[in-house]
C-alpha cells in the first residue's frame, strides 16, 4: 500500500494505491479506503465467529453463508465456497471503473475445511487472508486514509 500524488495545473491529486502480490493495483480515495477497511473488518469478524463451527466435520455440506461454489479454482482443493462479496468501486485518477472485492471463502479438501477472507483487486486472483491479516490490512488502509486527509499532505 502506498500514498501517491501528482500535480496537474496547480492542483494536487492524491490517492492510495493498493497493490496485490501480482502487482495488479487499485487506486482509492480516502473514503473508498475506509469503505474497504470496513468490509475487511466485517469479514474478519465473520472469519472469527465461524471458524469453530465450520471446522467440525461437515460431510460436504455448504456453510450457511455460501452463495456460490466452484470446484476448479484450485487443484489442491475439492471445493470452494464463497459468501456474498462486499464490492468497493475504485476510481483512481488513472484506473477508472475498477473495483475491489472482499468475501468470506471456505476451501474444502478431503481432510478439512479452511476459511479465508478473500481480497480481489480488479478481478485478479484472490489474496487469501486470515481474520487477523484482514484486520491488519484494514488498519493500514485507515492509517493511509488519515494521512491522505491530513492537511499537511495537501497543497
Ligand atoms: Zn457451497
Amino acid at each position: 500500500m502506498q500514498l501517491n500524488a501528482h500535480d496537474c495545473d496547480g492542483l494536487r491529486y492524491s490517492w492510495i494505491d493498493l497493490v496485490a502480490p501480482s502487482r495488479v493495483h487499485a487506486e482509492m480515495t480516502a473514503a473508498q479506503a475506509r469503505q474497504l477497511a470496513e468490509a475487511l473488518i466485517a469479514c474478519g469478524d465473520l472469519w472469527d465467529s465461524r471458524i469453530l463451527a465450520d471446522s467440525i466435520p461437515w460431510a460436504h455440506l455448504c456453510p450457511l453463508w455460501c452463495s456460490q461454489h466452484d470446484e476448479a479454482r484450485d487443484p489442491k482443493a475439492e471445493q470452494w465456497h464463497s459468501g456474498q462479496p462486499w464490492t468497493v468501486p475504485v476510481i483512481g485518477p488513472q484506473l477508472c471503473g475498477s473495483r475491489v472485492r472482499v468475501r468470506l471463502c471456505a476451501k474444502d479438501t478431503r481432510f478439512d475445511r479452511r476459511l479465508f477472507v478473500c481480497l480481489t483487486v480488479r478481478d485478479d486472483e484472490a489474496v487469501e487472508l486470515t481474520g487477523p491479516e484482514a484486520r491488519r490490512t484494514a488498519a493500514a488502509l485507515l492509517n493511509a486514509a488519515d494521512d491522505l486527509d491530513n492537511p499537511l499532505h495537501r497543497t
